[in-house]
Formats: structure tokens, sequence, C-alpha cells
């Protein structure tokens, strides 16, 4: 939703039973599809996602195990509607309607069969209701198996709970009363339509928790503090914000992100604390004697996971094979190492197999952690079946991090941190990154571990490697016949990355690519090749313009008492890319002849030196890495 003043509600009725089984790639399927398509067609207003279901048992209970539930979602949008003529042909192939309108918008059309498909066969079916101009509501309904009989979220004693809510924004407010309402603790909740009602309620004390809106929560801490209120506070934090931090008087405040999901609020009220959105503190302990080996073909993902282990201080070393990997086991002594599942050549499977072995079984014990962008049941028994101690999904999430690294790291190198309380306030976040075309910014910088810098790097190697693997991508395609399974695999490299760096979009793409290429199926890849590749081009070409501007701010290598500017060498690198070796003699000379020593001097002269054996790629690659190292 990047961009756009759309705001997204989700109301997942805690009621449902907490585990299903039923096709989870197919499910997520449907869900992104339709979800891909109201975001693509609304521009402004709202998205709501609702999740329910109903029994379909005997009984009529949703929590009898074994029995079966519908489960239906509705997405419902404010986007430009459906004209009544066009509904019946909406679930047709390749039905692209009111193209007027939205010629500008990619698509194939074949999103809504494939999604009427899908829900067939798991023996439900999709239905849409819209407004010509005013939005669009479709209903997805399947079936699937409960496995539990407990709800998927519950508060304990809710109805002795009292809670006094205020949130300005309307649909928000709703959601949370739903959501609320629907974990029992309706009855005891109070809504405030305007600040001053919520400063009045929140003075008399008499509410177990308030849940209000960030721009309340300067006045909210002081009143606290002055008045010495008991009532637990909780900021609702919407996207875009700065992240709240500190005391409200006493404890950490609970910050909950919107839209908020059933399973945070419960948490809440059962005492645990998630601060999902507050990087520091994911972070319990650190080990700087501690020694980690990270394995990964992928020098993005390397770099990712190195930014996430930074707050650690750890010793860290990387490499990029299975091949790696074991030399590197054999010369130092690690305490953990994270060796990813897909690579080429040897795979993290076979890497394992091979350390087991290694000096008659002296690393038997060593914990190694998987780490797979295929987050799908079984998973975690086929790792450990293989050999491994635990495993990680990309893109790996913070506290499933921090949780791993506390459990398999040595005690006695860790070292727990101890909060100190900060002032309370909003913490102002200023960034140099301007927007990237459908990249969630601020997600890809937490993801990335909570700095701009290395975020930066990150997408500086993302786009190298995706410029060469749409080369190689587009090759693949277009073999007679086409090479599905390694253009699957280089999707998947695709899918991980972009998920790390916060093009959620993207990377389902990639996602759907993948699948397809796995399962062989050419004509949804031929159909959507193009597509995937030009978003991604779209996507790449945003990162490089945005990485130019975050350049410009700085100066890029060190020329002695002379600096070398990003702006020359980017000059310099044009010059080169269109083959004018006029302009390129021209720069450089004046470059050369401004003074300068050091790292600058000898980068240009090795810039020099391969254009003139003709070898401009190699040129280009010097002044890239003095450019965005
Ligand atoms: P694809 O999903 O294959 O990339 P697509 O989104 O165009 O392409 P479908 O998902 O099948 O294809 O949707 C078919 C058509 O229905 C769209 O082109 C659009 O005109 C219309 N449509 C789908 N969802 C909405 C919506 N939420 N609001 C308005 N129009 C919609
Ligand atoms: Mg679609």
């Amino acid at each position: 939703l990047s961009g756009k003043s759309v705001i997204f509600i989700v109301n997942v009725d805690p009621n449902i039973p907490n585990r299903l089984s039923g096709d989870e790639v197919r499910v997520r399927q449907v869900l992104t599809n339709l979800l891909g398509n109201a975001v693509k067609y609304t521009d402004e207003g709202f998205i709501k996602l609702s999740v329910t279901a109903a029994s379909v048992a005997d009984d009529n209970s949703l929590l009898s195990y074994e029995s079966l539930l519908l489960l239906k979602f509705v997405v419902a949008d404010s986007g430009i509607g459906i004209q009544e003529k066009d509904i019946e042909v909406l679930f047709d192939r390749f039905a692209r309607v009111d193209t007027s309108h939205n010629s500008s918008i990619v698509g194939t059309g074949l999103g809504l069969t494939i999604v009427q498909n899908l829900c067939r066969m798991m023996n439900g079916n999709i239905s849409v209701s819209s407004e010509y101009g005013k939005g669009s509501v479709f209903t997805a309904e399947l079936i699937q198996y409960c496995e539990s009989t407990e709800k998927f979220a519950e508060v304990e004693n809710a109805a002795a709970r009292s809670v006094l809510l205020y949130e300005p924004v309307k649909m928000y407010a709703d959601s949370l009363e739903y959501t609320l309402t629907e974990l029992g603790l309706g009855a005891k909740l109070k809504r405030a339509d305007d600040e001053a009602e919520f400063l009045s309620e929140f003075l008399k004390d008499k509410y177990d928790y308030a849940f209000f809106t960030s721009g309340a929560a300067a006045l909210a801490a002081e009143a606290k503090r002055a008045e010495n209120i008991k009532t637990e506070t909780v900021v609702l934090q919407k996207a875009n914000e700065p992240v709240t931090k500190g005391p409200l008087s006493g404890g950490p405040v609970t910050g909950i992100a919107m839209p908020a999901f059933a399973i945070s609020i419960a948490n809440i009220l059962n005492g645990i604390s998630n601060n999902g959105t507050d990087n520091e503190h994911e972070v319990t302990f650190t080990a700087p004697a501690a020694r980690v080996l990270i394995v990964d073909d992928l020098k993005v993902n390397l770099k990712v996971a190195d930014g996430l282990l930074k707050p650690y201080q750890m010793r860290v070393d990387m490499c990029l094979s299975g091949r790696e990997a074991i030399s590197a086991v054999c010369d130092n002594r690690y305490d953990l190492i994270f060796l990813d599942h897909m690579m080429p050549e040897m795979d993290g499977i076979e890497t394992i197999a091979e350390i087991r072995k290694l000096g008659g079984g002296t690393y038997k014990e060593l914990p190694i952690v998987a780490l797979t962008a295929n987050a799908m049941v079984g998973m975690r028994e086929m790792f450990l079946a293989s050999g491994f101690n635990d495993y990680l999904a990309k893109p790996i999430e913070l506290h499933k991090l921090n949780e791993v690294l506390a459990h398999w790291l040595p005690l006695e190198k860790q070292k727990k941190i101890e909060r100190q309380s900060n002032e309370w306030g909003a913490q102002p976040f200023s960034r140099k990154l301007p927007d990237i075309y459908k990249i969630d910014i601020d997600f890809g910088i937490r993801a990335t571990g909570g700095n701009e810098e290395n975020y930066v790097e990150i997408l500086k190697l993302f786009s190298q490697d995706t410029r060469k693997r749409i080369v190689t991508m587009e090759k693949l395609a277009n073999m007679e016949p086409p090479d599905l399974l390694t253009l699957a695999a280089n999707a998947h490299a695709v899918k991980g990355v972009a998920a790390s760096i916060g093009a959620a979009e993207v990377s389902e793409f990639a996602k759907e690519l993948e699948l397809a290429g796995k399962r062989g199926d050419v004509e949804i890849v031929n159909l959507r090749f193009v597509p995937f590749i030009e978003e991604l081009k779209k996507t790449i070409d945003s990162v490089d313009g945005a990485l130019k501007v975050f350049n410009s701010f700085t100066t890029v290598a060190d020329g002695g008492n002379n600096k070398l500017k990003f702006e020359d060498l980017d000059a310099l690198k044009q010059a080169l890319e269109a083959y004018d070796m006029f302009t390129f003699d021209e720069l450089l000379t004046k470059l050369q002849q401004s003074g300068l020593d050091g790292e600058g001097k000898k980068a240009l002269e090795e810039v020099s030196n391969f254009v003139l054996v003709a070898d401009v790629d190699n040129a280009i690659n010097v002044l890239d890495n003095l450019m965005f190292r």
C-alpha cells in the first residue's frame, strides 16, 4: 500500500480453531490474488479483510477435532468497482474489464479464474458484489479440517476486563471494537469519541486497559505520571508513524501495530508483551565472545543476516557455498552455524551431512540452523531428520532469531541486556532514501537489522544480483523447451531477497512463478513471466534511482585531501556505459588532476587501465564498488 492513502483493516474472528489443515499454498494463493486485486484497483479509502468460519459439523461446533468447517474470506475495498454487466464475465479466462479506466494497471485477467478454480477444488466457491465507482466485495469460501479444540486467540477471564478505547480513525476503531468484542471483552468496553472524552475517562482510573492512538500518547503519559494512574496503556501504532518508545511512567510501553490482529491483542491482554515493531526489544542479550558462521549462496542474504546479527556483537564469518563452509568449519571453532537450504552444487542437506562426518564426528554436536525461504508444514521435521538442530524461515523474524540464538549459543557467552528507561516520546526518524516503487522501506530497514546504511548495501546487492538474474531467467524461459526447474530456482532466490527488503508484492509474484515452474506449468509461466520481469525491472530501476539519491548525500571515496564525489563517479560510469570515450577521457583527466591521493587515486588508475584494454565491464565494476559499497 506504499504511496497510497489506503488503510488496511484485518478482522479475524478469534473463535476460529488454532489449527486447521488444508492446502496452505492454495489458500495463500486465493488470498494474495484477492488482496492484490484490491490493492491494484483501490487508490484511496480502505481495504478490509475479514476471516470467519462456520461449522459444517452435525453438532454445529467450530471446535471439534477432525470436523469440517467452512472458512470464509471477505475482501472489501473502496476502489473503482465493477459494472454489473462485467460481473458475469469476471471469472472467465483473460477477462479484464473496464479497460478504459485501468489500462495502466498490469494484469493478465487470469487471477480470478485461478482463484475460482482453487476455491472449487477446496469444495468452496467465490462470489462478488460491487457498486461501480464505490468499491467491491469478494467472498471466497473453502472447506478446511479442524485440527484443534482451542480457539486461535483467547483472553483469560475476558468478561471481567474493562477497556477504554480511543482511536479517531473510525475504521480502525470499529475493527478493534469487533476484535475486543469477539474476544469476550465487549461488556466493559468504552469507546471514547474524542480526545477530551478519552482524557476524562482515562483520569477516572477505572479501566484495566486503555488502547489509544499514538497522537494521544504524550498526553496520556503526562496524565498517567501526574495522577499516578494504574490503567495499563497500549499505544496503537500506525504504519509510517515513528515507533513510540519509552516508559509511560514505570513499565515499558506496549505498542501494537495497526492493523492489529486478534492474536496480538490477546497477547497483550494476557500479559505477554509483543513489541513486534521495536527492534531493540527483540534483542535480549549480546555475545561478543561467540563466533558464528553464515552460509548462503547469495551475497544479499548474507548481508541481511549479518545486519540482523549486528546487535549481538558476535564475530560473524560468511561463506558463499557449502564447500567453503566445510573448510571454514575445519579451520575455526564456531558456536553456531546458519546454513542456507537451497544452494547450487552442494545444498544445505549435503553440506550438513559432510560437516557431521568431519574429523570422525567432532562436529556432531555443533548447532546448525537451517535457513529456508520455504516455510511449509513438515519443514521442521525434514530439517531435524537431516541433522539440523533448528530452522529459521526467511525473511528472518527478529524475535525468532533471538529465540534461536538464546537457545543454541553457550549460556556462558550470553550477556543479558539491562534496559534503561528511555525518555518517553516518539523518536524522530529521518531517512535519506526516497520512496521506492512498491517497496516498504521502513519494513525493509527493520527486517534487515534496523540500520539504513546496511539496508542500502543490501539494496545495492539486490539490484546487482537481480539484473544478472533477469538475463539468466530470460534465457531459461526462452529455451525450447523452457528450463522450468532452473527458472523456479531463480524465482525462489528473488522471492527470498525481495521479501527481506520489503518488496512483498514482487516476492509473491516470484513465488507464483517458482511454484508454477516446479509444477511444470508452462501455461502459467508463459503468461506470467513477462509481467513478472517487467515488475522486477521497475523495482530495480527504482532502487537504483533511490540509491543515487542516497549516495548524493555522501562523498564516497577518500582521495586524500580531496574527496571523490558520487556525482562525478556516476558521470564517469554513464560515459562508459554510453561508450562515450571522449567525455570519459575528459572527466577522468579532470578528476586525476584534482590532486587525489590514496584510495581514490588507485581506483581511478584501475579504471583507466581496464579501459585501456577495452574491458569496460570491469571498469564499471570498479566504479560501482566505489559508489555503492
Ligand atoms: P492478474 O491477476 O492475472 O495479474 P488481473 O488482476 O487483471 O490480472 P483478475 O484478477 O482475473 O485479473 O481480475 C480480472 C479483472 O477484474 C481485472 O482486470 C479488473 O478489471 C477486475 N477486478 C478484479 N478485482 C477488482 C477489484 N477489487 N476492483 C475492481 N475491479 C476488479
Ligand atoms: Mg488479479
